[in-house]
């Protein structure tokens, strides 16, 4: 709790007394420190490849280096980092947005398995090119009122996740069913490397990663899987993770059939 006192004057200026306000501080100060550590993260995750464009770049212009081969490589480091400089400032700006919902959705009705084979046929080339199969199992007549770009954008990030984390020649699984009259549950698997027990709970988190290392060389930011969760949570619907190292992970959403703002209009 905050005190403050605010004194009161009268029409003409008089003292009159003083004001008691009373203020419970903690959600607020708990925001304000929220955003001061997300601050950090962003700083820190765009100090790394801004540090390298520089380096590189400063060590080409000093002219130090003289066979071409190594000049190149050099450039295609630097090309490499301002293109992840532009996918974390697009994924920062995206979590931004879904994390204040500032995203519209513009709810209409999906038919979910007709949605799902269009989304992997999206993703069957990255699949094809580690050899890794993906398979569907959907039941048929599934609707729900979602946001299909928004939910595009949630099975891409997911599929991309189940194909990136698992190893050449493995399997990803899409399932649709319903689980009862209001919800239906979409689940995605994969055969890949797993997730530790102990890093489950903290996946979610924005620039959350098991192996930074791994993470980076496959492209990623750390911010898929915050977005997602955000995406889902703007639809009313929930996603949970389980998995075995070794064996795979299983990310399951819940959505229910119909939006509120839909039945009420
Ligand atoms: P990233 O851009 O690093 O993939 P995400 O937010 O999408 O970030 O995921 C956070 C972390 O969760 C990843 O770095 C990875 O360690 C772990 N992860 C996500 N999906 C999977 C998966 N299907 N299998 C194994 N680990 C995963």
């Amino acid at each position: 709790l905050e005190l403050n006192l605010v004194p009161v004057h009268s029409e003409n200026g008089e003292f009159a007394g003083v004001l008691l306000v009373l203020q419970d501080v903690t959600a607020v100060r708990r925001l304000e420190r929220v955003r001061s550590e997300f601050v950090a993260n962003v700083s820190h995750e765009l100090k790394t490849p801004i540090a390298a464009v520089k380096g590189f770049a400063e060590t080409l212009l000093s002219g130090g280096v003289k066979d071409e081969e190594t000049a190149r490589s050099f450039l295609q480091i630097i090309f490499d980092e301002s293109d992840r400089l532009n996918r974390l400032i697009g994924d920062i700006l995206e979590l931004s947005k879904v994390e204040s919902r500032r995203v519209p959705l513009v709810f209409s009705p999906i038919e979910i398995d007709a949605f799902i084979d269009k989304t992997v046929q999206v993703i069957a080339a990255q699949a094809e090119k580690k050899a890794i199969s993906v398979e569907t199992d959907l039941e048929e007549g599934l609707y729900v009122e979602a946001d299909e770009d928004r939910l595009r954008q949630i099975m891409m990030n997911l599929l991309a996740n189940g194909i990136s984390y698992t190893p050449e020649g493995g399997k990803v699984l899409v399932r649709a069913r319903s689980l009862d009259e209001d919800h239906i549950a979409i689940s995605i698997s994969d055969t890949g490397i797993g997730i530790p027990k102990k890093d489950l709970p903290r996946i979610f988190e924005r620039f959350y990663r098991v192996d930074k290392a791994r993470s980076r060389s496959s492209g990623g930011t750390g911010l898929g899987l915050s977005i997602v969760k955000h995406l889902v949570e703007l639809h009313k619907g929930t996603i949970t993770v389980t998995s075995e190292v070794g064996e795979g992970s299983t990310f399951t959403i819940v959505l229910p059939v119909l939006q509120e703002s839909a039945i009420t209009g």
